[in-house]
């Protein structure tokens, strides 16, 4: 089996055929999963004639994982992870009741995936509930570790909450509580070192792609220390470690209040390209900007580590339960999330030729029932047939 690995300049190092775990997912995981793998395989294949080819390894997590081996993560996937660098999974069902909070929160904590990666593009003939979607093309670099995600509460009338505000208000002279008695108290850490290498990343993502600018959404006019904290570190690194590439005016780096950017992203969607922002307000632009295109059925994603190599590309949405089974879920979302994959790891024949045989057929209407019933003149198709037309396009190159 041989293993992805990443040298000491931070350059990954892929050999031509590479283990890549996968996580089957819960739910419709069942049907996007395999859906996937079919088209990649016939990508790579088409791209590389049988030169470069992926041995994928399932590993369990999940209801699967639980009903074999009795735990929602075993210790096997996780190492399988760390070892092989790069990843993907179907959606998986949060556990009701104690234990894990949710397989995916821990997952990107224990791997350290610092950045959540969330590109945002229109497909012609895919509606959309804007006018000009094809102005939408966003890569959205949301931070992944930090922020109120860090769990930091306590709820209302606990022992704990009473303690930490009697702290804030004897050692630290806080009397802006409105209802003390009544309050649950959340803490927002935001750390310099956390927000430079996710803005980092971003920049070296902007170059990279060649793409015109990175923004920097935060709320610093109203949490001045911590989003405000953001924004700060985010110019000084930019300052600092891109000073040539910002003379050469190959980097354009600008900033905006998270709430403006909501709007103006529906107003002026051009003039955003590279997003770089804080956890929760990156949760909120992720689902705006996908409602924009289409929706969760295909919107991409992928959380990624730069400096230790690791990802794990996954389908945004969740289970679906009230389709699986039925042969009618969108696969779209691991499909475009394995295309993610393909171009980090450097394969970006195989990624063009996915999104090629994608915007041809939904140009030309042919899309699952999700899509299809707003298509003007949408065939709707069942997953397995969206999936056979897709594969046969990209034998026929
Ligand atoms: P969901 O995304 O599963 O479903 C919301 C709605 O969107 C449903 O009507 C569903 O049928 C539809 N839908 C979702 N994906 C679709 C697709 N690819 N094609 C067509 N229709 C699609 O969200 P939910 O119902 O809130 O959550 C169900 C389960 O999934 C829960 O256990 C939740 O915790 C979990 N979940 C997992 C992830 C993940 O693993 N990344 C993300 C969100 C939710």
């Amino acid at each position: 089996m041989s293993k992805i690995t990443i040298n000491e300049l931070g350059k990954l190092q892929v050999p031509s055929n590479p283990t890549i775990p996968f996580i089957e997912g819960d739910g419709v995981g069942g049907e996007i999963t395999p859906a996937m793998q079919q088209i990649v395989n016939a990508a790579v294949q088409k791209a590389y004639h049988g030169e470069k080819v992926i041995q994928w390894k399932e590993v369990l997590a999940g209801e699967k994982a639980y009903k074999t081996t009795d735990n929602w993560l075993p210790n096997e996937t996780i190492s399988a992870f760390e070892d092989y660098l790069v990843g993907i999974k179907g959606p998986l069902t949060t556990p009701i009741g104690g234990g894990i909070r949710s397989l995916n929160v821990a997952l990107r904590q224990t791997l350290d995936l610092y950045v959540c990666l969330r590109p945002v593009r229109w497909f012609q003939g895919v509606s959309s509930p804007i006018k000009e979607p094809q102005k939408v093309d966003m890569h959205i670099f949301r931070e992944n570790t930090e922020d109120i995600y860090a769990g930091i509460e306590w709820e209302a009338g606990t022992k704990e909450a009473n303690k930490f505000y009697s702290f804030i208000k004897e050692e630290m002279n806080v009397d802006s509580v409105r209802f003390p008695e009544s309050s649950a108290f959340g803490v927002k850490p935001v750390s310099k070192e956390g927000s430079k290498r996710l803005i980092r990343a971003a920049c070296k993502y902007a170059l990279e792609h060649n793409l015109p600018t990175v923004t920097l959404v935060h709320k610093g006019n109203i949490m001045k220390f911590t989003e405000g904290g953001f924004k700060k570190w985010g110019y000084e690194l930019i300052e600092k470690e891109f000073a040539q590439e910002l003379k050469d005016g190959k980097l354009v780096v600008n900033d905006c209040i998270a709430d403006a950017f909501l709007q103006n992203t529906l107003l002026k969607p051009q003039d955003y390209s590279v997003i770089a922002t804080l956890n929760l307000n990156g949760d909120y632009i992720s689902d705006q900007l996908a409602a924009m295109v289409g929706g969760i059925g295909i919107a991409p994603g992928g959380n990624i580590n730069y400096n230790t190599g690791h990802a794990l590309f996954e389908a945004t949405h969740g289970t679906a339960p009230d389709i699986a089974g039925e042969n009618t879920v969108n696969p779209c979302s691991i499909i475009l999330s394995a295309n993610l994959m393909l171009d980090y790891m450097g394969w970006s024949k195989a990624a063009k030729l996915i999104v090629d045989a994608l915007e041809y057929h939904f140009k030309k209407g042919y899309a699952t029932h999700d899509l299809a019933r707003f298509m003007p003149n949408g065939k709707s198709l069942s997953t397995s047939d969206f999936t056979e037309k897709i594969v046969q396009y990209i034998k026929t190159r």
